[in-house]
């Protein structure tokens, strides 16, 4: 997708360090961490909203709910940590490439 900033992460046009990769996804550091730790794993394939979703784009995202628990001590989450998919203007999504926010590190505010 043109001008989508995590489609050109994925390509490789914009550097930014992968902390995990497959073929379905990365994961990668928030360039502005809300928490101490904060990750972002973006799938692959481009589509900004879970309403856009086909059955392909249905199986990246279940794939990256499984991987994600098995990267959980490698990230430092595992005492545990808050998943946040922003949806829309509403849920302040400010990328629309479907991602999955990983927050960390330190107990986070209630919301
Ligand atoms: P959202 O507001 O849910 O769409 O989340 C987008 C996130 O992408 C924000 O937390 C940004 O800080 C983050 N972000 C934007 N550009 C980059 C980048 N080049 N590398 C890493 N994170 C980024
Ligand atoms: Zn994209």
């Amino acid at each position: 997708m043109e001008n989508c900033i995590f489609c050109k992460i994925v390509a490789g046009e914009i550097p930014s360090p992968r902390l995990y990769e497959d073929e379905k996804m990365i994961v990668i550091r928030d360039i502005e961490p809300k928490a101490k730790l904060h990750y972002l794993c973006i799938p692959k394939t481009h589509f900004a909203l879970f309403s856009e979703m086909d059955e392909g784009g249905a199986e990246i995202v279940k794939h990256c709910f499984q991987v994600i628990p098995a990267l959980e001590k490698a990230l430092g989450l595992e005492d545990g940590y808050r998943v946040i998919v922003n949806q829309g203007e509403n849920g302040g999504q400010t990328v629309p490439h479907l991602h999955i926010h990983l927050l960390g590190g330190e107990k986070l505010a209630d919301f």
